[in-house]
């Protein structure tokens, strides 16, 4: 066989091996993984590095979702060796998501870009006015804005470290490459991948192979929103449209292992109506129920879309803060929460007369696993009932 002919039928071999990886799940964290695997392994697209921005298209941000590969020239030293030891060919990498999804030496890039969280209404500076240096953000929010890929084998593109990372060096990407994902004219995210360990000059194949990958990515993430949304849609709350609380805790254990693959801090808030039998026995269920109603408005109005609001019991709420909120932010959320429903007037009543108590946690991320977050929430809200409702107390834990 012509050589030609034998690459050709390792570039069908390899987009078969994604595609059917891909169609096997509606699971966004294993999408990314697979993408982010295909990109990076030898028998696929063979970059040192991948790294996935992804998007709320409303609100026109991108976060740094997952990245894959080494930080430093001995890590990736280290994790070549272990590939070679190993000989996992990319089928078997694929399929082993689960492992490699909690052992945390596979997660420090991700680490490392977790605060990046990139503006697409922010102004960004012309690329070619830059010279050879741009920040990461800029080239995302070129990307992203332009809906074109972008590749220099010149251009160093540099990731700043998280502002309370002291002593932590610059990220730089180099020879570097940066392709949309986008789904019937949105951009969805924005995959950056580059050669930084072997320098090896990016060429329009990998390209192309990585512009083909990015397309059918986007087609899968685009799948994985709306396969949530539906769920979403089907099992919340029939009351309030919150999620419901069996939904709430499959995406809570979704949501803490994002934080530990991230590094960034988890916060909880557990909100509870005071004295509603009262309000109950006062003006009756109806008038109960419409409370209930204005309340999860008010919670959803004032809340990020990303934040996990679900109705927990009868009259109890719990709100899940993501990506990195820590004790003091969270305290002065759940007191907006707290806030915002003394000033309003819930199920018609004079405005003052339903208020709620609220207890609030903030966890880092090496305690998710270990410390039980719903109970410091919940003794913290029974300390503010304790101290006369209308309160927010936020937990002492640490
Ligand atoms: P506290 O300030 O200590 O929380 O007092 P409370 O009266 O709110 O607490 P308690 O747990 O004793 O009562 C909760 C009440 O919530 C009992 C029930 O009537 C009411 N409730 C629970 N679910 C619903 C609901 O779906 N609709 C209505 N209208 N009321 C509900
Ligand atoms: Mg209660
Ligand atoms: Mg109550």
């Amino acid at each position: 066989m012509a050589a030609s002919d034998r690459q050709l039928l390792e570039e069908m071999r390899f987009q078969l091996t994604v595609t059917r990886a891909m169609l096997g799940t509606a699971e966004l964290d294993q999408i990314l993984y697979i993408i982010l695997s295909g990109i990076t392994h030898g028998e696929g697209l063979n970059f040192n590095r991948a790294c996935l921005f992804l998007g709320d298209p409303e609100r026109r941000k991108l976060r740094a979702a997952n990245a894959v590969g080494p930080v430093t020239g001995t890590e990736a030293e280290r994790i070549w060796n272990e590939i070679e030891a190993k000989h996992m060919d990319l089928e078997s990498l694929l399929a082993s998501y689960h492992a490699a999804a909690n052992d945390p030496r596979a997660n420090t890039l991700t680490r490392r870009l977790a605060h990046i969280c990139v503006d697409l209404d922010l102004r960004q500076p012309e690329l070619a006015s830059l010279g050879g240096r741009v920040d990461v953000d800029t080239l995302v929010a070129h990307c992203a804005t332009t809906q074109e890929p972008f590749c220099s084998n010149t251009m160093r593109a540099v990731a700043s470290a998280a502002p309370d990372d002291v002593g932590t060096e610059e990220l730089i990407f180099h020879p570097v490459a940066c392709v949309p994902l986008v789904r019937q004219g949105r951009v969805l995210g924005v995959v950056l991948a580059d050669n930084a360990f072997n320098r090896r000059p990016i060429e329009n194949r990998d390209m192309q192979g990585l512009m083909t990958l990015c397309n059918l990515a986007a087609i899968s993430v685009d799948q994985a929103h709306v396969h949530s949304r539906l769920r979403d849609f089907a099992e919340q709350d029939g009351l309030t449209g919150l999620l419901n609380r069996r939904l709430y805790e499959d995406r809570k254990a979704r949501e803490v292992a994002r934080a530990q693959r991230s590094g960034l801090s988890l916060a909880m808030i557990v909100i509870d109506i005071d004295h509603f039998k009262q309000c109950n026995d006062q003006h009756g269920h109806e008038i109960g129920d419409q409370v209930l109603r204005d309340l999860a408005a008010i919670f959803r109005r004032r809340l990020r879309r990303e934040d996990l609001v679900a109705r927990y019991g009868g009259e109890e709420f719990v709100v899940l803060l993501a990506g990195g909120i820590g004790r003091g932010e969270a305290f002065r959320i759940a007191e907006e929460l707290r806030r915002d429903v003394e000033r309003s007037s819930l199920g018609n009543l004079p405005i003052g007369e339903i208020t709620v108590s609220a207890g609030v946690v903030s966890l880092p991320a090496d305690r998710l696993g270990s410390t039980p977050i719903f109970k410091l929430a919940d003794d913290a809200l029974y300390a503010a009932k304790g101290e006369g409702r209308n309160r927010v107390v936020i937990s002492e834990v640490l």
